[in-house]
Parts: structure tokens; C-alpha cells; sequence
């Protein structure tokens, strides 16, 4: 088959990743008539309880994983940290959308910074970083107050350490583990935004409304879409997401998370090449969610509507905000949105909330 050919209803469509982005893709994927296949090394993961078939395995079982593609008409990943040579394994077999191009970019920090700032895109100033010495030196480039971030493997606010002047060096060195890292410069932002946008097999994007995003303790725990904005944060933001797409040669969606630094217009703090967390408001504002997207691009299908008929506030249920469920489930006013997580831990993403107000 070509590999531009849109899939027929019943094809198997196989995600990489079983978490609670790779259950909300396969529901979606589902509700477009495919059959969904999930690998993932925990067989118990929150997708295989919605999909058609559950693949377990680890990641390096690079035969089990090119057996797994082999029973699909396209594979996708519901995470950047599948390793590469699993995603390899996966294209050997199937069409991998998006490809290793938008994985590889995106899994290391300096790599994928250098692309942003390449595409002339701006970001906060930053240096890579190897040793103590280079930490030093950067300190004097970047200045402080800065962040130094893994320049793998880290998320929500993992592997990082903050450096409020240049004496916290040691410190901070020995806080993220001595590991290859960035040291980035504190950026003063007004507040923190994300584009959400889906590319599709032709080369169209759509990017969704932004999204105000508010962290605590480096978690996302809301997001509002679409954000209030004037016209040239908007179009700021599209030009972003354009260039970023057609940069990866991505298909599929994507989330650039961004800074807002008032007169300076945005700067990008990172991309996400998947479906993320600051989307699941458009699951029930907009005619297409973020999930419906990536399953239409992944299947090489036209786009759907993304226009918000509604504006939306999501709340991430995180840990034992999970056990307000019985309080959620009599509210009217809110869309649960339940992971099927089995053990309530401390931090540990349990759900989300959607609750609509008027445009
Ligand atoms: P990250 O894991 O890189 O997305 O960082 C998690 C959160 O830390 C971001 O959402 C920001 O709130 C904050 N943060 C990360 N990098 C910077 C930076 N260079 N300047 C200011 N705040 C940052």
C-alpha cells in the first residue's frame, strides 16, 4: 500500500505508549472506526483497558515491537521518550507517524532549542552544559537567576534545579545527578501559554486556539482555551506552530509550550510532539478534540474542525484530588475525564475536569 493512502475504517491503527494520552487517542481512534493496538511495558496501563488489542512488552524487545507494527496499517507514540531504536523497529514494519525526525529533535533539550532558534523562533537564552566548568562558564553567558535542566528524560518539572546566583553552581550540579543538562536564563514571563496544533499527511495545520496554562510544583494543574490574547500574540503563535510543524516534517499533533514575555511578544519553552495535557480542553469545546486530530493526521484523513464552540477551563485531578470524584460526578457543570489508574499516588495524573462557559 502507499503510504499516502488514507486508511479504511477498520485498519489497525498501533500506539506506542499506554498512558493516559495513549487511552484518550485510542477512544478517539475508536470512535473513528479503527481498531487500536497499544504497546506498552506495563500490560495493566490505562490504554489497554479501552483498546483492541494490548501488546506488552519492554521497550528494547525490538522483535515484539516490529511484530506489533507489523499488525498495523500506521503506528503513532503517545510519548517522546520512546527510545529511538523502538520507533526504528516500529517503521521497519509500518508507517510511523509522526516519524523519528520530530522524536529525535524533541527528546534532547539542547538539540531541540537549537532547532527553535534556528527556525528564528525565540527562547530564553541558553548553553549546554557537560561538566562543572561548563556549568561555570555558562553561568557567565546566561547569567542567573536560570534553571538547569537534563537534557534527556526530564518532565513535569523533573530533573531540573533552579540557580539564583552563580555560587549555586555546585549545587544545582549535584542536584539534577551530574547528567549532560542545559542551563537556560530565567525568563520573566507575564504568564504561560501553549499552541496545541495538528499537521496533517498533506502538510496542513491547524492549530487550535492557545491555551493559558497555570503550573504548580512543575504540574500542569489548569488550563483555559482559548486564551485571552490580542491579535498579534494570535498570530504570533500560528506563525510558531506553522514554521515548528513543517520544520519537523511532523505528522500528527503537536504542543509548543510557550512564555509570554509582554512587549517581547512569546518565546518558546519546549515542544511537545504528541497530543498534551494544555489540549484536553478542546475534547469538549471544540468540534474536533486534540485526540480526534492526531488519529485523523495519523490515518492520512482530512483535519477536522477545530474552532471552539465553547471556551473551557480543564482541571488536572492530580493525586487525592482524585477523590472528589462522587462531588464531580453529581456536578452538572463538569465533563469527567477518568484515567482508569488503578493506585492513587502523590502526584500521579489521575484525571481531568472540563467545565464550559460562554465564549
Ligand atoms: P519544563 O519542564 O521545561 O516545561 O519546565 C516546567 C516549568 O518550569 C515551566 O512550565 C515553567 O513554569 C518553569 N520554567 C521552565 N523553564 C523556565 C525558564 N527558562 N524561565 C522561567 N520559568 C521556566
Amino acid at each position: 500500500m502507499r503510504h499516502d493512502t488514507p486508511l479504511q475504517p477498520g485498519a489497525a491503527i498501533g500506539i506506542l505508549g499506554g498512558g493516559q494520552l495513549g487511552r484518550m487517542l485510542a477512544m478517539a481512534g475508536a470512535q473513528l472506526g479503527f481498531d487500536i493496538h497499544v504497546f506498552d511495558p506495563e500490560p495493566n496501563c490505562p490504554a489497554a483497558r479501552v483498546c483492541d488489542r494490548a501488546w506488552a512488552a519492554p521497550w528494547d524487545d525490538l522483535g515484539a515491537v516490529q511484530a506489533f507494527a507489523a499488525r498495523c496499517a500506521a503506528v503513532t507514540f503517545e510519548f517522546e521518550n520512546v527510545p529511538l531504536a523502538a520507533l526504528n523497529a516500529a517503521a521497519s514494519a509500518a508507517p510511523v507517524r509522526p516519524g523519528a525526525r520530530s522524536l529525535e529533535l524533541t527528546q534532547d533539550r539542547v538539540t531541540e532549542k537549537a532547532f527553535i532558534n534556528g527556525l528564528g523562533i525565540p527562547t530564553a537564552p541558553w548553553a549546554a552544559v557537560d561538566c562543572l566548568d561548563t556549568l561555570k562558564a555558562a553561568i557567565e553567558t546566561v547569567g542567573a537567576p536560570s534553571i538547569l535542566k537534563t537534557r534527556r528524560l526530564g518532565y513535569d518539572g523533573k530533573g531540573q534545579s533552579r540557580l539564583k546566583s552563580p555560587s549555586d553552581a555546585e549545587a544545582a550540579w549535584d542536584e539534577i545527578g551530574g547528567q549532560p543538562a542545559i542551563l537556560e536564563g530565567f525568563a520573566p514571563f507575564t504568564r504561560e501559554l501553549s499552541v496545541v496544533a495538528a499537521r496533517a499527511l498533506d502538510g496542513t495545520v491547524l492549530p487550535f486556539p492557545l491555551a493559558e496554562n497555570v503550573h504548580g510544583g512543575g504540574i500542569l494543574r489548569e488550563s483555559t482555551g482559548p486564551a485571552e490574547a490580542n491579535a498579534a500574540i494570535r498570530d504570533q503563535a500560528i506563525a510558531i506552530a506553522e514554521k515548528i510543524g513543517a520544520g519537523l516534517e511532523h505528522v500528527g499533533v503537536f504542543a509548543v509550550e510557550l512564555f509570554d514575555m509582554g512587549e517581547q511578544g512569546l518565546w518558546v519553552n519546549e515542544i511537545a510532539p504528541r497530543v498534551h495535557n494544555s489540549g484536553h480542553w478542546t475534547m469538549d469545546a471544540c468540534p474536533a478534540s486534540q485526540f480526534e486530530q492526531h488519529m485523523r493526521a495519523v490515518a492520512g484523513w482530512p483535519l477536522g474542525d477545530p474552532a471552539p464552540h465553547s471556551r473551557c477551563t480543564m482541571t488536572n485531578l492530580i493525586g487525592h484530588d482524585f477523590d472528589a470524584w462522587e462531588d464531580l460526578i453529581a456536578d452538572p457543570d463538569v465533563r469527567l475525564h477518568l484515567y482508569g489508574k488503578r493506585a492513587v499516588r502523590d502526584g500521579r495524573k489521575m484525571g481531568h475536569v472540563n467545565r464550559l462557559k460562554k465564549l
